[in-house]
């Protein structure tokens, strides 16, 4: 298998130069990237191609170009790492839209409560894949809003590398000399602890009662979230934290280093990329 696997990354499919020009330019995030960044995306998504399958669920059907664009995603953290941070996961997975799931929680009485809810994008643990909702990972395509769905489930399954996602992704030695594990959990946890102080204010300022299908409420919350440095989805858990200070450090950087300089530094040193050129 892994004999396959290698002569496969030998010889990885070319992929036709309009396709990817057109994917990147549909990506404004990826503007921030000189020639040889791109031409080594281009190299890793071909090799992703090559070595993920990338497979539609729900009647939906994954052309070319919806599979490049995700692919390209995926491989934007990784750019300057390894795709062996992907090595684990079992494909790719994408429904037309949001999908339902069925979750389970025991409570401290052992009652367990089962629910529905629908789901824009998710990272399966264990070697598990990456489900994705096209019509949400699209909506993040167009505009800088610092949400980027895809970026942020492939973030997670990096996270997974050393266990369950919790907001200390692995260390490889090969590329994170300079990070000492000890000060990006503590430069981690001040800033989640921060950021859940924000949020609770955020919250405390939406409408009583809010409703998500109520357009007013709606405009409220984003109004509010603008003053924060990322979406508040970040104060969900440590792991989530980190998931959306990455879609942010790849997409709109300057709020993120405005309010939590260090983590902004530790990304950079994680990803080592530079999230903010020098102008
Ligand atoms: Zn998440």
């Amino acid at each position: 298998m892994e004999l396959i696997r290698r002569l496969f990354r030998r010889t990885p499919p070319q992929l036709p130069g309009t396709l990817w020009n057109d994917a990147m330019n549909s990506m404004p995030f990826l503007a921030r990237l000189d020639d040889g960044e791109r031409r080594r995306l281009q190299t890793l998504t071909e090799r992703f191609l090559a070595e993920h399958a990338i497979s539609g669920a729900g009647d939906f059907t994954v052309t070319d170009d919806i599979a490049l664009r995700i692919a390209a995603q995926a491989c934007l953290p990784v750019l300057n790492l390894t795709l062996d941070l992907y090595r684990d996961m079992a494909g790719v997975i994408v429904y037309p839209s949001a999908f339902i799931v069925r979750h389970s929680e025991t409570d401290e009485a052992g009652v367990v409560h089962e629910w529905e809810a629908p789901m824009a994008g998710e990272a399966l643990d264990a070697g598990g894949a990456v489900v994705l909702s096209w019509e949400d990972a699209l909506e993040d395509h167009a505009w800088d809003d610092g949400g980027n769905l895809v970026i942020h489930e492939f973030v997670h399954k990096i996270d997974m590398g050393n266990g369950g996602a919790n907001g200390c992704p692995p260390f490889l030695a090969e590329f994170h000399q300079r990070i000492a594990p000890a000060h990006w959990t503590t430069v981690f946890s001040a800033a989640y602890d921060d950021f859940c102080r924000r949020v609770d204010a955020f919250e405390r300022r939406l409408p009583a009662n809010f409703d998500e299908d109520n357009e007013s409420h709606l405009d409220r919350y984003a109004q509010l979230a603008e003053a924060l440095p990322m979406d508040p989805y970040g104060a969900e858990n440590p792991a989530e934290f980190f998931a959306v200070a990455s879609e942010a450090f790849f997409t709109r950087p300057a709020p993120l280093a405005a309010a939590y300089g260090q983590v902004l530094e530790l990304l950079e040193h994680y990803y080592l990329q530079k999230a903010i050129r020098p102008a």
